[in-house]
């Protein structure tokens, strides 16, 4: 395993959590706002939350006798997780293919998924978005020249374990190696699930916490993982008071998918918890329109009311979003959940990724497809995170044309060419 993380024994909000009783929320009614889509309310109090027809009918069919609050209950869900072939087919119709790749799989990024986020693939399609994401196939043990373990090259630039400091003023935190479902082009691939699940360690923590505090440079720090909500309340509660005792320390973020793959993560006492951190902004991460829900509507809504700034992350891959369609249909669905769709990536040549890479060309085609075609608030910025920590480099359509005297000669979104006065400037002469 990388030396980034140094994981301990215990899991985090697994062992430990699950002996605990749930704690009663206090509140926690939201408006939805109208997805179109067909959703029941449960009475209990731990179980307010909303399912959606679709989910209710699958527990009823692979979990006879689990009630909603169960299923509703976050821990419930890690536990029951889809973890092997066996369980994958009795759910869902297994080919050859992915049969053979599970079979050929081990080490890191086993497969993982909650059964609420197994209620959303289909049963009958190997070609559908989401199915892509979580089941292995065989092509992920294709390797195509340039790929890397670790792309970024975030080992070599982490000072302590769990913390990579690439960008002079800000870091990353580490903070597990555990998500609920495992994303099969994970960019932390080499380390994600793997010797088992794990948080880091607290003296690793702390001593990340102490790099932090001895380096006056650093603005903002990223927790990540892994994923950060993965962690009870407890252990994330300390991760951020001791990080939000360093003064010189102006915002933390959270970078997550559990909102997406877990939303009755999103319960009142942990928002309850999270506001008492402000300012704290969360990156969530989403792949494909199928993944806004009236459940992640009601997470996302309850972060949003507790004044969370959210963002959102896709991957652009290929066959699952690399088409206009589905991404402006996410893009908009997001908006409605109050998530600002910020950065659009392109996906990083991990190990086994070729068949989810598209060309970069694509990604600038889908940008100038959205680009003035939609609310700008819409359109994501397209990143190519550079191989080797090089950092993200913002890739935009080509919109300057040349120069006419003092007027800078400009493409619009339509292919029509503008002209901007520019008497001062030297940009578009030959
Ligand atoms: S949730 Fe994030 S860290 Fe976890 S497997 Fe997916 S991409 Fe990787």
């Amino acid at each position: 395993m990388s030396k980034l993380l140094s994981l301990e024994e215990e899991p985090p909000s697994l062992a430990q959590a699950e002996q605990r009783p749930v704690r009663k929320p206090a509140s926690d009614s939201n408006a939805i706002p109208s997805l179109g889509i067909p959703v029941q309310l449960a009475r209990a109090a731990r179980a307010r939350f909303v399912v959606s027809t679709a989910s209710n009918e699958f527990r009823k069919r692979h979990f006879p006798g689990i009630k909603t609050a169960e299923w509703n209950d976050w821990r419930w869900q890690n536990r029951n997780r889809i973890r092997s072939l066996e369980q994958l087919e009795g759910m869902i119709a297994v080919t050859d293919e992915e049969r053979a790749a599970i079979a050929r799989h081990h080490g890191p990024l086993p497969i993982g998924v909650t059964p609420y986020y197994m209620s959303l693939i289909d049963p009958h399609d190997p070609g559908q978005g989401l199915r892509r994401t979580t089941i292995p196939t065989l092509a992920e043990f294709d390797r195509t020249p340039g790929e890397e373990e670790d792309p970024l090259g975030e080992d070599g630039h982490s000072p302590v374990p769990g913390l990579v400091h690439r960008y002079p003023d800000r870091v990353l935190l580490l903070v597990t190696n555990f998500c609920s479902v495992y994303c099969r082009y994970c960019t932390r691939a080499r380390l994600v699930g793997a010797s088992g699940e794990r948080a880091l360690r607290k003296a690793d923590i702390d001593r990340a916490i102490e790099y932090i505090a001895a380096t006056p440079a650093v603005r903002d720090c990223l927790i990540s993982g892994g994923d950060p909500l993965s962690l009870d309340e407890e252990r994330l509660e300390y991760v951020l008071s001791r990080l939000r005792s360093i003064p010189h320390l102006e915002f933390v973020r959270i970078g997550s998918k559990q909102p997406v793959v877990q939303p009755m993560r999103v319960t009142p006492t942990l928002t309850k918890m999270l506001r008492r951190y402000h300012p704290l902004w969360m990156s969530l991460h989403f792949t494909h329109p199928d993944e806004v829900t009236p459940e992640v509507a009601e997470a996302c809504g309850r972060l949003a009311d507790a004044g969370i700034p959210l963002g959102s992350q896709t991957v652009l891959l290929k066959g699952v979003n690399d088409d206009v369609a589905t991404l402006k249909k996410l893009f908009h669905a997001l908006l409605k959940i109050r998530v600002r769709p910020y950065y659009l990536y392109q996906c990083d040549p991990i190990s086994g990724s070729s068949h989810f890479r598209t060309s970069v060309d694509k990604g600038l085609e889908l940008i100038s497809q959205l680009r003035g075609y939609t609310t700008g608030y819409a359109v994501p910025n397209y990143v190519v995170d550079a191989p080797g920590g090089g950092g993200k480099i913002a890739m935009l359509p080509d919109s300057v044309v040349g120069r006419d005297g003092n007027d800078l000669l400009l493409r619009n979104f339509a292919g029509d060419q503008c002209r901007y006065p520019d008497p001062d400037g030297t940009l578009g002469k030959p």
